[in-house]
């Protein structure tokens, strides 16, 4: 007998609550999801001011540097100018066909979704505050799924109230003609390149002395040149004293005695856990450093029939990792799908791209990670002007770079810094993940001509550092 209203109440309709709740009645559970954004949330972060509208943009702004490219093939005439309002229109168009998408998976296969926010009442049991209806709802489940994802951190500095952050930017109104981008992590290098690309004079300060801390040191340096070049006015070293609204726009003060003006200001300064009232420490779920929601390795929380998976355990803020762990939970709770052994994540080898001018495609560890890791690495490096820019007049260039540990011969990283990166390392994941070997890079086939054959030809090592 039942004696819970659902098996499972999901609350987050995001990357990992979707994917959870809609596997989950595949399975044959019967299951909840709340959102507190509607129908017009679903999808989460990624889908509405995230990867996909962030993606589309990226798109929109290498237009641009295409149509400039484009005279040196032969093409003739004007370029284009960007109509701002026409693709933020088009971007939300195709984000609602997506949130539409969404719902229809869910309830095509049994979802009940509720358009409200929830909070934990117990470790069975949760309270909706639907929207339009003034009392709450209590529904209870044999297991629950937190999977609120995060949201923006903008520190606490004078003027803050001026500053917008990456939720806002996709829907700005007017376009910024001076755009100031305030952090050195992903979001600040992405929405710099494609502000830049779209056409405002962007400029970048970051606090640290070289952006995307944790990356490869080389690929940090390599890309911050080429966003430079490519227009981006980027400042390291700088810190915000204050922010002022004046009559020729917004004023920023720097620590430095510099002052900037802009007609708006980024802060990308990372992501919190997004936990406000969900009544986690009342029922009993261990939080820890900003809220970050604890679970174990199989995604539990101190509460065993709570668990969490995705940007609110704040560990990997990626949207397959999200998708991972949530079809990894539903495994455990309902069993694997027919045929199909249970699903386990390794957060080994995650490929990343960060999606600048040029992009960055990554996986597997740094040149630095790997030397402290392995001590004896063995470098491979090429840097050079794709085939396009003989003719596009571009002064990009491309960085591609492998690392390998010398006693097995495994290639532990790979990293590069060029046009559709992150669709190039993608496949080399899977080999990677494969454990795959220098030997075997070598022995396969290029496929020519292309960028991405330059990973199976690099024959010479880059000469060791001296040791000490
Ligand atoms: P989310 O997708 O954030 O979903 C959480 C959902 O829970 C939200 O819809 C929220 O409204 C809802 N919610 C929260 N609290 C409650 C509550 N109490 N009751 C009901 N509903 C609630 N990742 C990539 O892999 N590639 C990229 O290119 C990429 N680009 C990004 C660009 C930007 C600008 C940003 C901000 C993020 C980007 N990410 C990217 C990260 C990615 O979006 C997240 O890692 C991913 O969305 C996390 O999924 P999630 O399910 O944990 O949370
Ligand atoms: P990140 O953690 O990547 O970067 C935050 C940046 O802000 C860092 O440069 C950090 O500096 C800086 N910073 C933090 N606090 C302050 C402060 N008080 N003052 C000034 N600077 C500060 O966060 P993002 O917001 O860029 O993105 C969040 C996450 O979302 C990413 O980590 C990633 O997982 C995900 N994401 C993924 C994308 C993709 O896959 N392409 C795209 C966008 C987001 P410091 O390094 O010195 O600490």
């Amino acid at each position: 007998m039942n004696t819970h209203d659902f098996d499972l109440i999901v609350i987050g309709g995001g990357s990992g609550g979707v994917r959870a709740a809609r596997m989950a009645a595949q399975r044959g559970a019967r299951v909840a999801l709340a959102e507190m954004q509607g129908s017009d949330g679903l999808g989460g972060t990624c889908v509405n001011v995230g990867c996909v509208p962030k993606k589309l943009y990226s798109y929109a702004a290498h237009y641009a540097e295409a149509f400039e490219e484009s005279h040196g093939f032969g093409w003739e005439g004007p370029a284009p100018v960007l109509n701002w309002a026409a693709l933020k229109a088009n971007r939300a168009r195709e984000i609602s066909r997506l949130n539409l998408i969404y719902g229809n998976l869910l309830t095509s296969v049994g979802v009940t979704v509720f358009d409200a926010f929830a909070r934990l009442d117990g470790p069975h049991a949760v309270m909706l505050k639907v929207n339009g209806e003034s009392a709450e709802r209590r529904l209870t489940a044999k297991h629950i799924l937190i999977a609120t994802g995060g949201r923006p951190h903008v520190p606490d500095i004078e003027g803050r109230e001026h500053v917008i952050d990456s939720n806002a930017i996709f829907d700005l109104e007017p376009f910024p003609q001076r755009l100031l981008v305030v952090g050195g992590g992903y979001i600040a290098c992405e929405f710099a390149s494609i502000f830049n690309g779209l056409g405002a004079k962007v400029t970048q300060l970051y606090r640290g002395e070289q952006v995307l801390r944790g990356f490869d040191d080389e690929i940090r340096h390599f890309v911050s040149k080429e966003m430079v070049k490519a227009g981006v006015d980027l400042r390291l070293g700088v810190e915000v004293a204050a922010i002022t609204r004046t009559a020729e726009g917004l004023q920023v003060k720097l620590r430095d005695g510099g002052e900037v003006m802009a007609d708006a200001v980024l802060y990308a300064t990372g992501r919190v856990p997004l936990v406000q009232g969900l009544g986690l420490e009342a029922a009993g779920v261990a939080v820890g450093k900003e809220g970050a929601v604890i679970v174990d390795e199989c995604y539990q929380t101190s509460v065993s029939s709570i668990h969490a998976v995705g940007d609110v355990t704040n560990r990997v803020q990626l949207t397959p990792v999200a998708l991972g762990e949530a079809m990894v939970v539903v495994d455990q709770l309902f069993g694997p799908a027919a045929g199909k052994a249970a699903r386990s994540m390794s957060y080994e080898f995650i490929p990343t791209a960060v999606f600048t001018h040029p992009s960055i495609g990554t996986v597997g560890h740094s040149e630095e990670q790997a030397r402290k890791m392995f001590g004896d690495v063995t470098i491979f490096r090429s840097e050079f002007k794709a085939l396009k820019h003989t003719l596009s007049g571009s002064a990009e260039r491309t960085l591609m770079k492998l690392v390998v540990q010398t006693a097995t011969d495994r290639v532990v990283g790979l990293h590069m810094v060029g046009a559709e990166a992150g669709e190039i390392v993608q496949g080399f994941a899977v080999a990677m993940k494969a454990g795959a070997t220098k030997a075997l890079f070598d022995s396969t086939i290029g496929i020519h001509p292309t960028v991405a054959e330059e990973f199976v030809t690099m024959r010479e090592p880059v000469p060791s550092p001296p040791t000490t």
